[in-house]
């Protein structure tokens, strides 16, 4: 019966829809979880119940604060969110008109600016990476009618970096059309290219942060949303109230201490080294070609026989990220970067496969 309603009521273009497939979706199992761009480290932090009777803060003065000190910004120029997912909606129903307006992407890139976006019936205009993963800027600048350009920079899954004049180019070439929204969730791995830092420069830049990756926190669900004045108070607007669970601000609280801010770095370097000597030991794989210049917490290779690689790999409990469907990544596979033990592990489960294949 109640499918019949379902049928009946659904928003007709949601119906060929999919659910984003995440990686925990994909699978549950497994021990080494070397598939969603976590961190390894776990977390040393404390929870006080004793307000949980009330609702949080709807911006919590202690995340804002905290966070703006960490981006070097002002309070104002900043909205917390349920992870950097609910800050790309938001940004999608702030700035576009469903059924009228578009955003841009770059594939390969991040899954969910075009989910969001046909969830909210909002045109998707793609303008595909150079083969060299760097922006096609003319393609981009060729496009119109878009209200939102999502730029991933370190880009996912690609790792690669964008560079400073493709990117300035395109945030100059839309100065009075669109917003330049430019996904920062693995910049710690990259600090030194962050865009944080150009808000007054540029009025239709967005910088995306999440606390996910570096900060060892995807469990919190907690993200950012960084951006001029006026686009902070239009997302305020429209995003429903208490996105942040007082645990979470709590949480986040510690996290932003300059002691706790100091162990991520520290993480982030060791994490960065991690995967210089993990591109190295498996590009002297047989077979293994190592794709793109990537400064983020992942790796991606190609091998003709990835289907093969990733079966085993999983049948090992080792999850990994199979990225072989998306635009130009034919037969590649993404490792996320782990604890020096799951790296090791890969390269012996590696070794174990190429045996038993050769
Ligand atoms: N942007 C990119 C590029 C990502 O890879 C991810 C998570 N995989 C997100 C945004 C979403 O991050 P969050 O966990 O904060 O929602």
């Amino acid at each position: 019966m109640t499918s019949k309603l379902v049928d009946t009521l659904i928003n007709a273009n949601l119906v060929p829809l999919k659910p984003y497939e995440s990686a925990r979706r994909l699978f549950s199992g497994g021990q080494d979880w070397l598939n969603a761009n976590e961190s390894p480290f776990a977390n040393p932090y404390d929870i006080d119940a004793s307000n949980f009777n009330r609702y949080p803060s709807c911006q919590p003065d202690k995340v804002i604060n905290g966070y703006a000190a960490y981006a070097g910004i002002d309070k104002s120029q900043l909205i917390v969110t349920r992870g950097a997912d609910e800050g790309i909606e938001l940004l999608i129903r702030t700035f576009c008109t469903p059924g009228e307006d578009n955003i841009l992407i770059c594939p390969p890139t991040y899954g969910m600016y075009a989910i969001s976006a046909e969830t909210c019936d909002v045109g998707i205009k793609r303008v595909p990476l150079n083969t060299d993963f760097s922006l096609d800027v003319a393609g981009i600048c060729a496009t119109d009618n878009v209200n939102l350009v999502f730029i991933c920079a370190p880009n996912n899954p690609t790792g690669t970096q964008v560079s400073k004049a493709d990117l300035t180019a395109v945030i100059e070439h839309f100065a009075d059309t669109a917003l330049v929204v430019v996904d920062e969730a693995y910049i710690e791995f990259d600090m030194d290219n962050t865009w944080a830092n150009k808000l007054a420069q540029y009025p239709n830049l967005v910088v995306l942060r999440t606390l996910s990756k570096a900060f060892a926190l995807a469990g919190l669900r907690c993200g950012f949303t960084i951006a001029n004045e006026d686009i902070i108070q239009a997302l305020l607007k429209v995003i429903a109230p208490y996105p942040i669970p007082e645990p979470v601000a709590q949480i986040v609280a510690q996290a932003l201490t300059p002691e706790n801010i100091d162990r991520m770095q520290q993480q982030v370097a060791f994490l960065n080294s991690e995967r210089t000597t993990l591109q190295a030991e498996l590009a002297k794989r047989p077979g293994v070609e190592m794709v793109g210049d990537v400064k983020a917490n992942y790796i991606l290779f190609r091998h003709s026989e990835c289907a093969q690689i990733m079966q085993y790999l999983v049948s090992q409990g080792m999850l990994i990220r199979d990225q072989s469907k998306q635009l130009n990544l034919q037969n590649c596979l993404r490792v996320t970067i782990g604890s020096a033990e799951q790296n090791q592990r890969l390269l012996s489960l590696l070794d174990a496969y190429f045996a038993q294949a050769g």
